[in-house]
């Protein structure tokens, strides 16, 4: 037996502390998880905490990673890519129907992520009924840095998250103003589909998101987690 052609590699992180990467699954994302920016997107019920997360989901080789500066191209189809900073949950364990208390122990560690957005695309979804894909999963969407992991970083729940484009602040959140905390986000969507190691869960992002233009450079961080470098090229 023999692949007709090479099996695709998976995306993968570097992992802090040593030479070892993480290998990615799957990446799943919670939509509008900080009132403010689900006040933004003019998501009212979703801003008072009145309905349960939702998710939406890119395709895992979208990841594009790295240590330095990460080279993201900019899209085509579009004429608003949209930043937003988002901390990323990378599972070393899998599992269904995981209990609340239960969901740390899935959990490997921590990036600072970006989950970039043809807001024109997603916008024009969103009026017809349709889905997001093609709004939030194209290529080199899912951006994300280094992962600390847990046994060296703990489990961040508050302090800043925070986004500047060409050195001028955007979004500057804080961790604790999630709606759906990460043990909620993990035991919920842990009903709808087995979870697996590998997978990367982008946890949503606080208010400011905006329009990148190539040439642009972001610098992104997540207290306690790191920082990250990516330029729109
Ligand atoms: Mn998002």
């Amino acid at each position: 037996m023999a692949f007709v052609f090479p099996p695709h590699f998976h995306a993968a992180l570097p992992v802090a502390g040593g030479t070892d990467f993480f290998p990615v699954r799957r990446v799943y994302c919670v939509g509008r998880n900080y009132a403010d920016h689900a006040r933004e997107m003019g998501a009212l019920a979703q801003a008072e905490g009145r309905e349960p997360p939702f998710f939406f989901m890119k395709p895992g080789d979208t990841v594009v990673s790295g240590e330095g500066e990460i080279s993201v191209a900019y899209p085509p189809l579009t004429r608003n890519l949209h930043h937003e900073i988002e901390l990323v949950v990378a599972l070393g364990s899998g599992g269904a129907n995981v209990a609340v208390d239960q969901a740390k122990s899935l959990i490997f560690g921590y990036a600072v992520g970006l989950d970039l957005t043809r807001r024109d695309i997603q916008a024009l979804a969103k009026e017809k009924g349709h889905p997001w894909d093609m709004g939030k999963g194209f290529d080199q969407s899912a951006v994300a840095g280094i992962i600390q992991p847990a046994a060296r970083v703990g489990h961040p729940a508050s302090g800043r998250i925070w986004l500047t484009v060409n050195g001028e602040i955007r979004q500057d959140g804080d961790l604790s103003a999630m709606s759906w905390k990460v043990a909620d986000i993990i035991a919920n969507l842990s009903t709808m589909v087995r979870l697996e190691a590998g997978d990367l869960i982008y946890t949503g992002t606080p208010a400011g998101v905006g329009p990148l233009l190539p040439g642009d450079v972001l610098e992104a961080g997540v207290a306690g987690v790191g920082t990250l470098r990516a330029r729109i090229v």
